[in-house]
């Protein structure tokens, strides 16, 4: 339930109504719109009476929500969430471009990738120093090398750092050298995971699993910030279906499905949706024009002697080429890059 407040409603009364249901034993989020003051009762499923409530001073009227998730929900939160990359706030008409290779592999590879993407416009680099790979055999990342390449690059571009952090017990680590904490796909229902970032006050890349609904997706959500993180960055990367001359079916349907139940911004990754560099730039291309808050983006010097991902990494020229045809979609939807 959220308890819509009267417009002029004092802050006694505000006071009084966060103390009464935190009295019957449930947490509150409010948020200070320009229009009204809404207060989230959050916890679990028992209702309040709705006319009880009503009753109280300053209370206009109460709406009960029916989605499961509370806090990712625009109906509690009606403004968006800006979560600060760089100078920017992601989720406001600026797109956020994080660029990358999908692994840091080696200081010659991180730094010219680094450079190659801060000069094409990017807002923050992406490497993996810890990556999920489906084959025990594969590459693993470089781990705390790669964290410490991965600052120097932010040393010499001044681009922030996203990389991801793969379990509970990393956390506090790779948050050491991370500007934003990613959680992939294969990690997305990892709860303890879930919490451990949402007890950070890091930003949060959480990626969507690619056989999870949107529901689901905005329910992991909701754990991060039932811990008390609200940085949170949602990410379409493209969903498992049938379909086999792409890696996965990228989901364009998710951004404005998403934005029209959370507030939380959505960047979208062309690269892991599609799997093929050769679509990386139609698929970026459409996010933008549906509404993506933000792209990521697999960049590599050499994809073909890539260790993770090079058929679907863009070269650095290719990218910069992007960059402008982005720009270009961006403003005609009313939005900057
Ligand atoms: C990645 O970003 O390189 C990655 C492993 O992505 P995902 O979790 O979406 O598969
Ligand atoms: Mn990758």
């Amino acid at each position: 339930m959220i308890i819509i407040m009267k417009k002029n409603v004092s802050p006694d009364q505000l006071q009084h109504i966060v103390h009464w249901v935190e009295d019957q034993g449930y947490r509150t989020h409010v948020s200070k719109g320009e229009e009204r003051t809404i207060v989230g009762i959050i916890g679990d499923e028992r209702p309040l009476d709705p006319n009880q409530v009503e009753r109280i001073d300053g209370v206009e009227r109460t709406v009960t929500i029916l989605a499961p998730y509370k806090l990712a929900s625009l109906d509690v939160q009606p403004e968006p969430t800006r979560v600060p990359l760089n100078g920017l706030q992601v989720g406001n008409e600026q797109i956020a471009l994080i660029a990358g290779p999908c692994s840091v592999e080696s200081r010659e590879q991180i730094l010219e990738t680094a450079n190659a993407v801060k000069e094409a416009g990017a807002t923050a680099l992406r490497g993996g120093a810890y990556k999920p790979r489906t084959s025990p055999y594969s590459f693993q990342g470089m781990g705390l090398a790669g964290l410490e390449l991965l600052a120097e690059a932010r040393e010499a571009t001044g681009l922030p750092v996203v990389t991801e952090v793969m379990a509970p017990e990393q956390v506090s680590l790779v948050a050491q050298y991370a500007n934003v904490l990613q959680v992939g796909a294969r990690n997305m229902q990892n709860y303890n995971l879930l919490k451990a970032v949402g007890a950070t006050n890091a930003p949060v890349l959480l990626k969507r699993g690619m056989m999870n609904t949107m529901e689901e997706l905005l329910m992991s959500a909701e754990y991060i910030l039932s811990c008390g993180n609200n940085k949170i960055m949602l990410c379409e990367r493209g969903i498992r279906t049938f379909e086999t001359y792409t890696r996965n079916t990228f989901d364009v349907n998710a951004i404005p499905a998403l934005k029209a139940r959370t507030h939380l911004p959505i960047i979208a990754d062309p690269s892991h949706a599609t799997g093929h560099w050769e679509y990386v730039d139609a698929a970026a291309l459409a996010a933008v024009a549906a509404g993506a808050d933000g792209l990521i983006i697999e960049v590599h010097p050499h994809p073909e002697e890539a260790m993770s991902d090079g058929l679907q990494s863009l070269k650095p020229d290719r990218f910069a080429e992007l960059v402008p045809r982005l720009r270009a979609v961006a403003e005609a939807v009313g939005r900057t890059l």
